[in-house]
């Protein structure tokens, strides 16, 4: 399978060698997208990853695509034409202060630190959604059985503002595609963070079942209590699993395999979107989570195994060389090959220093998820499981509206202490491409504020 200076993959062994046809989306400019100095979500790394996958050849065993870009209109399917109109015209700020107008629309749709205003931000919302409907375009037309988009899984992104470095949810827009074609649509999310806009936008449908693994407990973005469980319609359709900090391979793949076993068989969906957030990857610059990338994988391994449509997505990831790492590795887990764990030269090759291999071992640092806990939980979660119906009732609407959680579990949906998910320290570990700082507003107004956009709460279903 290599030739030349490309590095060696194996056919993958095992039960499940059947190919898939895989296509995967990639943008080619998405690397050059700069969040600001010392902020860590660098696009940079969407880039590396696509690299690795070169030269490791995965490329000639998928269809590559390059997005359309998202128009305005596509992006409207889900969000506000109030945010979209803002996010298509804002540009940097060269001159300080703002004036008082645009630290209002800054404050109102959550732009600032966490989601500052970079040189191309639309163009950037655009390619990533691009990526995530183009993906679905894809699956709907049957001409994928796995679609992957590194670009997208900015689960963050709300109806009418900007969360967490997300400011387009490709994600609720890859959705609503595939429910063109496809009565129910499962949403899996191993970010180590919640995936809390997904979730919102599908709190009360039935076509959507999210179910999100994610860190609880004084962490961003705050939600993702056991006993949210969806609203309405939705009732039993959101799932969320609270873990602890040290989370590691044995522990996750005890909880992620039944629960997912479960899922698949009670709710039969005829679609799986799976964000593969590489912030819950041992090491992470902000998660704390010890899981391998071989760990992370399986995830992707054991939905894969189902045979159901796929859409396989990005997310966190803030230590870049791991997530490069990651998704590479999971992109040849897609396309059923083992690779050489020693690396191809490459690009970004330093990045990769001193190992120069694809897999790294995990920390030796606590699991703070005791076993006894761990089993407690997911009794509870089959429990919860075992009375959901695959059936949707209703039809589905365009736009999901906003919606408000239930009186009785505000206790949870009040605790936001997490507005933020970078406290703004800079501590740059890895060598990036030096960009000039263009930037550099004290949005001081915007830190604190993050404003629960569950508001009105039109009737859902007709
Ligand atoms: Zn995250």
């Amino acid at each position: 399978m290599s030739g030349g200076g490309g590095g060696a993959s194996l056919p993958s062994a095992g039960t499940d060698a059947k190919k898939r046809r895989v296509s995967y989306f990639y943008e080619p400019t998405i690397g050059d997208y700069y969040y600001g100095q010392g902020h860590p979500m660098k696009p940079h790394r969407i880039r590396m990853a696509h690299n690795l996958v070169v030269h490791y050849s995965l490329h000639r065993l998928m269809e590559i695509s390059r997005p359309y870009p998202a128009s305005a209109a596509d992006i409207r399917r889900f969000h506000s034409d109030d945010y979209v109109n803002f996010l298509s015209a804002v540009a940097p700020t060269l001159v300080l202060p703002l004036s008082d107008d645009s630290r209002r629309q800054h404050k109102r749709f959550n732009v600032g630190e966490d989601c500052p205003v970079f040189d191309g931000l639309f163009d950037f919302c655009q390619a990533s959604a691009g990526g995530s409907i183009g993906a679905a375009v894809k699956m709907n037309r049957g001409d994928a059985d796995i679609a992957i988009n590194w670009a997208g899984g900015l689960h963050h992104a709300k109806k009418c503002e900007a969360s967490g470095f997300c400011y387009v949810n490709d994600i609720v827009l890859g959705i609503l595609e595939l429910l063109k074609f496809h009565k129910r649509v499962l949403y899996v999310d191993i970010d180590v963070h919640h995936g809390d806009g997904v979730e919102e936008a599908f709190y009360t449908t039935d076509r959507v079942m999210t179910v999100s693994f994610h860190k609880y407990g004084d962490f961003f973005p705050g939600t993702g209590h056991i006993k949210d469980v969806g609203f309405g319609h939705g009732k039993y359709y959101a799932l969320n699993i609270p873990l602890n900090d040290g989370l590691d391979d044995d522990s996750f793949g005890g909880l992620f395999r039944p629960i997912i076993q479960k899922v698949m068989e009670v709710y039969q969906p005829e679609a799986v979107v799976l964000q593969c957030g590489a912030d819950s990857l041992s090491g992470d610059r902000l998660g704390c989570f010890n899981l391998s990338v071989k760990g992370h994988a399986d995830c992707l391994r054991f939905l894969r195994s189902f045979n159901v449509p796929l859409m396989v997505l990005g997310g966190g990831g803030y230590t870049i060389r791991n997530v490069a790492r990651c998704w590479c590795y999971e992109t040849a887990v897609a396309v059923g090959v083992e690779p050489d764990n020693k690396l191809p030269y490459n690009e970004y090759y330093e990045y990769f220093g001193p190992d120069y291999t694809l897999h790294v071992e995990p920390l030796s640092m606590e699991n703070k998820n005791s076993a006894k806990d761990l089993e407690k939980m997911r009794n509870v979660l089959l429990e919860q499981l075992s009375k959901i119906q695959h059936v949707p009732s209703v039809q589905f609407q365009e736009r999901p509206p906003n919606t408000e959680p239930p009186e009785e579990e505000d206790e949870n949906m009040d605790q936001k202490p997490h507005s933020q998910l970078w406290n703004g320290e800079s501590y740059d570990s890895e060598p990036e491409d030096i960009k000039p700082e263009y930037h550099d507003t004290t949005m001081d107004d915007c830190s604190t504020v993050n404003s629960n956009i569950r508001t009105s709460n039109d009737s859902n279903h007709s």
